[in-house]
């Protein structure tokens, strides 16, 4: 048991979940905190049962006190200098035979904005390896590559989440706050109060729905269509905003004529909406003085996820949003630092501030704040799912250190992926549990917790956060920066690295000077004094940038771009062998891959066995009854939930979460085809089969 005591009391900080980073103070409790929600401008004063219960986990009996090494089948306590000496020696032995790139890292989007920095700069300086990448490969990264491509900035909301309470109205594709991110249900509420109509768009009628004015259900997968079938119907209704497309928006002539292929019949018969429910979406939009299009996962994760977060964006320039007040295009982050941890330098193809690893001038102003020649960095390397798929093999990655990330359970396609993972050399993991992943490593090290240390995190506001540090960490435990610092130190690179958050902090300002994701202007005090500061922030007396499109986009013309984008049918159709669409996401109690809300009691007891949720009519078809236990098939593996029937899913559609691993595993069936812009995978739309498999006290 952890013997942790808190040092500083009461401590202002935030949850250590979701992309809402509500703020909490935590004040000793016997031998560890209490958790109190304070007045901060995500949650004013909410919080959800993540949040209240997350101080179970500080002096949970599963945390992982002491290093671990694999000795056989077995992993058996070891030192730190033995587990670092260990780790040292395999980076050393496997770049000496295969090459810097033969060396992996593996990063997540719950690190601190310093983690993540040091992470990747310990990958391109004491590894000098290509090979980095992050589970926001898994999250974000469909709506940044649009984003990116249409507004030449990738900041989740580009104004702040109290936006949203002024809004006339709302329109939400594949995303579930009701459920995923409570307190941030009370802006949409008030919303709601004065008049606000919502729209929502999903296979399901969940909670958030229930709530709007409007609900649209197609099958999954086929968003991009509607898309098409809205700016069509606005092109056809003239509802566009004509100045607002000449005065700040390029390419819009190639847009309309790729419009006309969706003609509202079609894309009814693609997608299941009716004609007259895409109509009155679009004229609530167009009809309202302020409107919102949010997207999230259900829009993003699918292997054309890209040009679907695209296909909204068009809609939203064509209608005059982005920019215009109280109103434009946002994505809804998921992971509690989605968006700090892809602005660092821990994906593939970048450095600090947001800069390009490809880009000559990035490469130079990072490698002189590093202190190296610009041609000691190595380029941008492989996305997750290509690295893993290259594990183990002639010219790939052959050990692997991962730090806060447990792609056993949240990758797609788990089966191969464990597998993959066996065949590496060496595997080395960071946690706070033994996770699925940690359980299969030859060295895993015990990491501290959000609140044993201080760094900062950066919400799905753009709102750069102080997470400070409330009690020290159980003996035998150790942060990631202490980790990283100690294994450059035995790599012979320790001189450019520190573990004090603060000096890297500072350095993570200097690099990310001039890049897009500026923070030279943000320090620990600015942010404690300000409730946070918004990036870009430039210098020290820059107020910081909440609101990004007011006067110009980011593009050198300052013009918003229009990208045509064209439907297709996701990868994988339903067919006889596997008639129904299966799609995932999260529920109200669980987080991510559980490693942590599985271990805490208050959120295990509703669902200690992962619902499937689907249609009364389908579960009759297959003799299914209420509870029943049902085995889903896919082309991939199959795994085991509860039947839970409701009449909230489409009668073609079975949704499961995602937080279990084992034979509750949803992603042993999920399907790794990559969207070809972002790399992310199609997590939310493939083939299954269902059966029943036992009753509910389990009887055959
Ligand atoms: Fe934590 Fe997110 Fe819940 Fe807020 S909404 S308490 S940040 S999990």
């Amino acid at each position: 048991m952890p013997t942790a005591l808190p040092t500083v009391a009461p401590t202002a900080t935030h949850c250590p979940y979701c992309s809402l980073q509500c703020g909490i103070s935590l004040a000793p409790r016997g031998r560890t905190v209490a958790v109190t929600p304070t007045d901060f401008p995500t949650n004013r004063g909410g919080l959800c049962a993540k949040g209240w219960s997350a101080a179970e986990l500080l002096d949970h009996p599963d945390r992982l006190t002491t290093p671990l090494v694999r000795s056989g089948d077995r992993l058996r306590t070891a030192s730190w200098d033995e587990a670092l000496d260990a780790v040292a020696a395999a980076i050393t032995a496997s770049q000496g035979t295969y090459g810097p790139d033969s060396v992996g890292c593996f990063g997540g989007g719950g690190l601190t904005n310093e983690k993540a920095y040091l992470f990747g700069k310990f990958a391109r300086v004491a590894l000098r390896t290509s090979a980095i990448d992050y589970n926001g490969r898994f999250c974000m990264s469909s709506a940044a590559t649009a984003a990116n491509r249409a507004f030449g900035i990738d900041r989740g909301f580009p104004f702040p989440l109290a936006d949203i309470e002024q809004a006339e109205a709302i329109l939400l594709v594949g995303g579930n706050p009701a459920d995923t991110m409570p307190p941030a249900m009370q802006y949409f509420d008030a919303a709601r109060e004065r008049g606000a109509r919502h729209i929502v768009v999903d296979p399901r009628r969940t909670a958030t729905a229930r709530g709007a004015a409007l609900h649209l259900q197609p099958t999954p997968g086929t968003d991009l269509a509607i898309a098409g079938g809205m700016l069509h119907i606005a092109i056809q209704e003239k509802l566009l905003d004509l100045d607002y497309i000449a005065a700040r928006t390029s390419g819009f002539a190639k847009l309309r004529s790729g419009a006309a292929a969706y003609w509202p019949d079609r894309v009814e018969r693609i997608t299941g909406v009716p004609v007259e429910s895409m109509r009155k979406a679009v004229r609530i939009l167009a009809d309202s003085a302020s409107a919102m299009i949010l997207t999230a996962r259900g829009a993003e994760q699918h292997s054309n996820g890209t040009d679907t977060a695209q296909g909204w964006i068009n809609l939203a320039l064509a209608l005059g949003l982005p920019g215009r007040e109280f109103s434009g295009y946002a994505t809804i982050t998921g992971q509690g630092n989605g968006q700090g941890g892809r602005e660092h330098g821990q994906k593939a193809d970048q450095l600090p501030g947001y800069r390009k690893l490809a880009d000559p001038a990035a490469r130079a102003h990072v490698a002189a704040v590093w202190g190296i020649d610009p041609d000691e960095l190595p380029g941008p390397g492989p996305s997750a799912v290509e690295m893993f798929q290259r594990f183990g093999e002639s010219g790939g990655v052959r050990a692997l250190l991962v730090l806060g990330s447990n792609p056993v359970v949240s990758a797609p396609d788990r089966t191969v992926v464990r597998e993959k993972l066996r065949s590496l050399d060496f595997l080395a993991v960071a946690d706070i549990f033994l996770s699925e992943t940690a359980a299969q490593a030859d060295v895993v090290f015990p990491a501290a917790q959000w609140a044993e240390e201080d760094g900062t995190m950066t919400n799905l506001e753009g709102r750069v956060l102080l997470r400070r540090r409330a009690l020290d960490p159980p003996p035998g435990v150790r942060n990631d920066l202490q980790l990283l610092t100690a294994l450059a130190n035995r790599l012979g690179k320790g001189k450019y690295f520190s573990d004090d958050p603060a000096v890297v902090f500072d350095e993570l300002r200097r690099a990310s000077a001039g890049g897009i994701a500026d923070y030279a202007g943000i320090t620990y005090d600015r942010i404690a004094r300000e409730n946070g500061v918004f990036w870009p922030c430039p210098a020290p007396g820059h107020p910081g940038t909440p609101r990004l499109f007011s006067e110009r986009f980011a593009h050198p013309d300052g013009r918003a771009r229009f990208i045509p984008v064209h439907f297709h049918e996701v990868a994988e159709q339903p067919d006889d062998r596997y008639p129904y669409a299966l799609t995932t996401g999260r529920t109200m109690r669980q987080y991510q891959s559980g490693n942590q809300t599985r271990r805490v009691k208050a959120l295990n007891l509703n669902d200690p066995i992962p619902r499937a949720e689907l249609h009364p009519d389908l579960a009759r078809r297959h003799g299914i009854g209420a509870s029943d236990m049902i085995e889903l098939r896919t082309r991939r593996g199959r795994s085991q939930f509860r039947a839970e029937l409701t009449d909230a899913v489409r009668v073609d559609t079975i949704f499961v979460p995602f937080h279990w691993g084992g034979v509750h595993s949803a992603n042993a069936l999920t399907d790794s085809t990559l969207d070809p812009h972002s790399k992310m995978p199609a997590f939310k739309a493939c083939a299954v089969s269902v059966t029943r498999i036992a009753s509910p006290d389990g009887d055959q």
